[in-house]
């Protein structure tokens, strides 16, 4: 069974990475679609609609302030999260395939309706200064081959005109996996992992393509604060749900 599948899911790959796939979705390989996805599968991507308005953490109900109980009871350093899915299929293979693959057309159609997002979302007082790429450690970044996180970043000021600054921040070192640690592990694991080694402006957004925990944004924010900044936002293609 496995072998079958991993058979399908390499002809898959054949499929859309061939010069035939020019225009196809790149979920279900129909040939109308726009950016990358048909019309149906844009539409079943999975919409974190009902969130909390600072770390963007699905909510199961709404109530007259949506905030979680981690940003009620400690606040963190940024003031807002622009995470428009959730991490889940397709969304989450998708990232897959462009973050461990090197697949770019999987991740295309999501960066350019995340780019539609936010300059649909931000009014010109809101739009960030700088992009900060989350900071990936160098024998990580050696490994995969590319910073999905500076990629992304990168695109995003190209469409919406705000500069990048990928050497701002140096993550130090390599830290543990941050799933299955309780929170004050986790907080640890980070301490002093990430060092602001330039100026940066006032109103900056950290770019990364997943928020699992919001730990790691959580130090970098904190990090950015203490280097001067004043409104942190954090922007990412997808949020899971804890
Ligand atoms: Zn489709
Ligand atoms: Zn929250």
């Amino acid at each position: 069974m496995i072998n079958r599948l991993k058979l399908l899911s390499t002809l898959f790959d054949h499929l859309v990475n061939s010069d035939t796939s020019a225009g196809r979705c790149v979920t279900c390989l129909h040939p109308s679609a726009f950016n990358g996805l048909c019309a149906p599968c844009r539409s079943d991507l999975p919409r974190n609609r009902l969130h909390c308005d600072i770390c963007a953490l699905p909510l199961a109900f709404s109530g007259p302030v949506r905030r979680c109980g981690e940003c009620l009871t400690q606040p963190p350093a940024f003031t807002r999260s622009l995470i428009p899915w959730r991490y889940q299929f397709p969304v989450d293979s998708m990232i897959g395939r462009y973050k461990y693959n090197g697949q770019r057309k999987f991740a295309r159609p999501l960066l350019s309706d995340f780019s539609d997002y936010l300059e649909h979302t931000l009014s010109d007082g809101e739009r960030p200064e700088l992009l900060i790429p989350a900071p990936m450690h160098w024998r990580r970044r050696w490994q995969r081959g590319f910073n999905q996180s500076q990629d992304i970043a990168e695109y995003l000021g190209r469409r919406l005109e705000i500069p990048v600054n990928s050497q701002a921040v140096q993550r130090k070192r390599q830290v543990r996996a941050q799933r299955g640690l309780n929170r004050a592990a986790r907080l640890t694991n980070l301490n002093k992992v990430f060092e602001v080694c330039q100026a940066i402006p006032e109103r900056v957004a950290i770019v990364d393509d997943v928020v699992t925990t919001g730990a790691t944004t959580r130090a970098l924010a904190g990090a950015l604060t203490k280097a001067g900044a004043r409104e942190i936002q954090i922007w990412a293609l997808a949020r899971t749900p804890g």
